[in-house]
């Protein structure tokens, strides 16, 4: 049977409020009283966790709030347990940090998002010597060939960040499962529509900050995996999260868990608008990088991924030739049209635009940019859900031709 996710967060045994409120409570200790001294041992060895009776330990530890919302992502995902972090960035560095020791290398795309490049690229190599090989994510061959017997995991965005290039899944869990390594895969900008732990991704991280909160108004992220990667992750002597300690405060967790419940209908609102723009900026000629469009390489790849509903994402990315128009394009749009806002980010509910190669993947060399696909007037668009799309488009369309671009 299909994979719905929608389906599978209603599944999740409903959490009410202390007082039979329909939300749950906030649990907002950081720590917890145990009724005979006897139990304090037990839950420090680990054996009266969140699901053996129902022990905490610490807030740093697993949090009952935070818990709940690890399953809603858990069940998003369609993984045996998920937890969530501060950021999406410490949900990726205590997962990588998690499965490999000095000495160890990765396999990662060179087309990600910038703040993970520079992870991968500077800080891994020279704080904790796990060392990262970047290739073409596309090219399973390239994939093939980096792969040594130090090889712990095979990293990719599911669809990447600003040049919307498809994750071949299924391929890419055969490739880390067969060196023994495993498939960790960023899922932040397909959440819903793509379900990478269902074609083969062993560990799913997310930023929350993007479509999952959906506000602009929160840095979080999350990892969803088996319930033995997420006990290692929260072990007391070797836990990553543990003891690094990019713990999710249960206030946050708590307004997150409202969110999801629409995240399904909104994720739809994204990829539909997303679809109309790309369509219309195709026809009239414009390159434009959207894996809805039947013309995109991976188009095929990712019709066969997708869950279905939800489109194919509510991002887009066109090519306006140079940085000076498209900075006089996004200029136009948010000063004249009243459209948009030159902005980082994505997965906002007003349209967020911004030029990659000098922004988010600033990070990258003007060499590491070209292999990445990354042009100097590449404009990323996080399409909103605000105002009517006819208007939108009529906006998009006049700031358009006013840099001559039509
Ligand atoms: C924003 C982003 C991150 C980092 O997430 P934070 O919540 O800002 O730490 C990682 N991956 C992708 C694809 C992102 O867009």
């Amino acid at each position: 049977m299909p994979f719905d996710p929608v389906h599978s967060l209603s599944k999740v045994r409903h959490e009410f409020g202390e007082h039979g409120g329909v939300n749950m409570s906030i649990e907002a200790s950081t720590t917890y009283t145990v009724m005979a001294a006897e139990t304090m041992p037990e839950i420090f060895q680990g054996h009266m966790g969140p699901d053996q009776g129902g022990c905490y330990l610490y807030g740093r530890h697993f949090n009952p709030t935070v818990y709940v919302l690890g399953r809603y992502l858990a069940a998003i995902e369609g993984t045996e347990a998920g937890y969530a972090t501060s950021s999406g960035i410490s949900a990726i560095a205590c997962s990588i940090m998690q499965l490999c020791s000095p000495g160890d290398e990765i396999i990662a795309s060179n087309a990600i998002y910038g703040g993970t490049f520079a992870l991968f690229k500077e800080f891994f190599p020279q704080k904790t010597g796990i060392t990262v090989k970047f290739v073409d994510i596309a090219n399973l061959d390239e994939v093939k060939a980096a792969i040594t017997d130090k090889t712990k995991a095979i990293y990719t965005e599911s669809i990447s960040n600003p040049t919307m290039v498809v994750a071949d899944l299924p391929n890419l869990a055969d490739l880390a499962h067969g060196c023994d390594a495993k498939l960790v895969v960023d899922n932040t900008f397909s959440p819903m529509l793509l379900s990478p732990a269902q074609h083969g991704a062993d560990i799913v991280v997310h930023s929350l900050t993007k479509f999952m909160g959906g506000g602009s108004d929160i840095i979080a992220g999350g990892v969803c995996a088996s319930k033995e990667f997420i006990t290692e992750l929260m072990d007391l002597h070797t836990g990553a999260i543990m003891l690094l300690g990019p713990t999710m405060d249960p206030r946050v967790a708590f307004d997150l868990s409202l969110r999801l419940p629409h995240l399904g209908l909104r994720m739809r609102e994204h990829s539909r608008r997303a679809m109309y723009f790309a369509e219309q900026l195709e026809s009239l000629g414009l390159d434009v990088s959207y894996p809805g469009l039947t013309s995109h390489p991976q188009h095929g790849l990712l019709a066969s991924l997708v869950n279905d509903g939800f489109g194919f994402g509510g991002l887009f990315a066109v090519d306006l030739g140079t940085t000076e128009r498209a900075f006089e394009f996004m200029n136009d749009l948010q000063q004249n049209e009243g459209f948009g806002f030159l902005a980082v980010s994505l997965g906002y509910f007003d349209t967020l635009m911004s030029c990659s190669a000098s922004s988010t993947s600033s990070e990258l060399t003007e060499e590491e940019l070209k292999e990445a696909g990354i042009a100097p007037g590449l404009v990323r668009v996080s399409i909103g859900y605000t105002g009517t799309l006819k208007d939108r488009w009529a906006q998009f369309e006049r700031a358009l031709t006013r840099v001559g671009m039509i």
